[in-house]
């Protein structure tokens, strides 16, 4: 047999002689004891190298003191110093009495709103979120999991709402949000969305600023956390949703975060919240009492490093030259094996860290399964989606930085042989 084209065109015999090609070059990989991981949005060694100016980047003995002269050696600073305000404020687009700098991990930010809201409501609530008999958040899916995990702890009920290529499905959030006043917020990766790496339009940023939400206290939780990722020099444009909010008479309405987590350092970088200043005076009255202050030294010594937004862009430049690469093997490698096939569709984003992958209706699990058993690790198919179950057992995410470009080739291989065997399997089943 030639070259495979779409399988809904193939004869159940022609199927039949495919699956045991592919089969034999499946169990070819099983004596090979792979051990590659595809799991998490994690840099690779190098693009931790292009950081290492940051472990140094306070020399003397006296860079520890901020422009006003202040010892940041010393407690103090509740919510970030100058410097970094001046700085990330530029990252996040607001005014430097729009933002807190906090720890490490924006995640942690955004667990601690939730949790504060939870327990005390947010600015202008009537109630605590957590006393009323139940709260709801919306969920564009596939989304991050690790967002739904938060609302899956403080159990917050997730309503899953349909990515589409202009972001999430308004026409749903719309009706939703206006009918239902237990829906308090809606998690958004607007920019090079994780996993889809879509970017939302304009007339989604509008629309979300604009609606009418029944619940007065309703929230945009606006997970910014690829702003300055760009991976081509096609760099996507989202429309500032705080100035629209602020247009649309709803200035309280979004929670913007961010991090250099996938700048510098994951888990030693520097976290940001930007909100209005009613909103982060709510927020400052307890995180006052949650904390002294953040680490102040570790936000000196990032804005010493990344200095300013022309610097920054350039470092990002480094960034996308080392990942670029990767991506492209993994679109190149989906292309040439299953680009004709019609059992699986994905996209090509202009930024951020994954590529999203849609198999066949009822494939994904038992692919990533199937990958597993050879040694090829793949984020837990359904992690994408609320409760970690993926209504349409479809969505994969592939997350190719960490990897060596010859993993990473090894690596789509395995998993596009294993979409093949996985959906000959299911059209045969539907065929016989
Ligand atoms: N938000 C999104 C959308 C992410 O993909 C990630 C993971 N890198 C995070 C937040 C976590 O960021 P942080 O390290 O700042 O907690």
């Amino acid at each position: 047999m030639g070259s495979i084209e779409n399988f809904m065109e193939l004869s159940i015999s022609e199927l039949k002689e495919h699956d045991q090609r592919l089969q034999e070059k499946y169990n070819g990989y099983k004596s090979q004891n792979l051990n590659l991981d595809m799991s998490r949005g994690k840099p690779c060694q190098e693009q931790l190298d292009l950081s290492n100016g940051l472990l140094d980047s306070l020399k003397s003995n006296e860079d520890y003191r901020g422009m006003d002269g202040t010892d940041y050696r010393n407690y103090g600073g509740l919510d970030g110093i100058p410097e970094a305000k001046e700085l990330f404020s530029q990252v996040l687009e607001v005014s430097t009495k729009e933002i807190i700098i906090g720890g490490n991990s924006s995640l942690n930010m955004m667990y601690d709103t939730i949790a504060r809201a939870m327990l005390h409501g947010v600015y202008r609530s009537e109630s605590p979120w957590g006393k009323l008999p139940v709260v709801k958040f919306l969920c564009p899916s596939p989304g991050y999991d690790r967002h739904f995990a938060i609302c899956e702890l403080f159990n917050i009920e997730m309503i899953t709402i349909d990515m589409l290529s202009s972001g999430p499905d308004m026409d749903m959030i719309e009706k939703l949000v206006s009918e239902d006043d237990s829906i308090k917020g809606i998690w958004c990766v607007p920019k090079y969305s994780n996993p889809d790496g879509i970017t939302y339009s304009d007339q989604t940023v509008e629309r979300l600023a604009q609606m009418k939400t029944k619940a007065t206290d309703f929230r945009i939780f606006w997970d910014n956390a690829y702003t300055v990722h760009h991976l081509t020099e096609h760099e996507d444009q989202l429309k500032d949703i705080f100035t629209a909010c602020k247009s649309a008479g709803n200035p309280h309405r979004v929670f913007m975060f961010s991090s250099t987590s996938k700048i510098t350092f994951p888990g030693s970088g520097v976290a940001m919240m930007a909100a209005s200043e009613e909103n982060l005076d709510f927020i400052r009255r307890q995180l006052s009492i949650q904390t002294i202050g953040p680490d102040k030294i570790n936000q000196l010594r990032h804005v010493r490093f990344l200095k300013d937004m022309n610097h920054l862009k350039k470092h990002m430049e480094k960034h996308a030259e080392i990942i670029k690469p990767k991506f492209e093997i993994v679109l190149n490698k989906l292309e040439s094996e299953l680009g004709s096939k019609n059992i699986a569709s994905w996209n090509k984003p202009n930024g951020g860290y994954f590529i999203s992958l849609n198999t066949l209706n009822g494939c994904a699990r038992d692919i990533v399964n199937m990958a597993a058993e050879v040694g090829v690790k793949l984020t837990q198919a359904g992690a994408t989606y609320p409760y970690g179950k993926d209504p349409r057992d479809r969505n994969i995410r592939i997350a190719p930085t960490f990897p060596s470009m010859a993993e990473l080739e090894k690596a789509i291989e395995v998993l596009c042989l294993c979409v093949q065997l996985v959906s000959i399997k299911k059209i045969l089943a539907e065929k016989e």
